[in-house]
């Protein structure tokens, strides 16, 4: 298979769980860019990069070795060859990620890795800007959306029973900075089906997927 599924979204929309289930299904492999973004952040804060001095983060962009596996039922992902996967989930991270993704040397770096990754095809890739700038040819383009409150509802439940108020405050702030950053701002890719999750469950989102692709 060489078809390239372009997953994006805001966070807690049902992405990564869509994803995951989509390439499943379908046999193909599954990338999650957000991780690639998180080890990264996650590298800066080892390093004591100070976050507020994008010359800074933009000078180590090119230092760690970012590697992820594929395979949707065991995804994973190491900085030179230490497994971040769950370090990378925790409040440090999330809290340092949105201004690390938006230096321009981090996002360079990260694309051409990713695009070494989805290679000649054969996967679903999620994050914010497949649709548009990592993969704009891709024959399949889904953003996906849900209500605030569903979201925050989701990554508690996700993140182990944390107080969804919280969290969705955070999503929120988040999404605010992903969608006003000046390099590949989060919004709907051109030629995206747009599905609003929100009524739906995960199942039949995946299938609304699988059906866009076998369409
Ligand atoms: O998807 P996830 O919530 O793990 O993504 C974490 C952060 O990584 C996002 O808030 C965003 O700042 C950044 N990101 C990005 N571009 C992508 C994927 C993620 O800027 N393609």
């Amino acid at each position: 298979a060489t078809i390239v599924i372009a997953m994006d979204g805001p966070s807690g929309s049902g992405k990564s769980s869509t994803s995951r289930g989509v390439a499943d299904r379908l046999g193909l492999r599954y990338l999650d860019t957000g991780a690639m973004f998180r080890a990264m952040t996650w590298f800066m804060l080892e390093q004591g990069v100070d976050l507020t001095d994008p010359a800074a983060i933009a000078a180590l962009a090119g230092k760690p070795l970012i590697a992820s596996g594929t395979d949707p039922l065991a995804p994973t992902i190491t900085v030179d060859g230490t497994d971040v996967a769950e370090a990378i989930r925790g409040e440090a991270v999330t809290g340092a990620v949105s201004p690390v993704s938006a230096v321009p040397e981090v996002r360079a770096r990260l694309l051409q890795l990713q695009r070494e990754i989805i290679g000649a095809g054969g996967i679903v890739v999620e994050g914010r800007d497949i649709g548009s700038v990592v993969a704009p040819d891709a024959p399949v383009k889904v953003y996906m959306t849900a209500d605030a409150a569903a979201r925050a509802a989701r990554r508690a439940l996700e993140e182990g029973g944390t107080d969804a108020a919280a969290v969705e405050a955070s999503l929120l702030a988040r999404d605010k900075i992903d969608s006003s950053r000046a390099t590949a701002p989060l919004t709907m890719p051109e030629g995206a089906h747009h599905i609003d999750t929100t009524p739906y469950t995960l199942d039949e989102v995946i299938a609304q997927v699988v059906a866009l692709v076998e369409a």
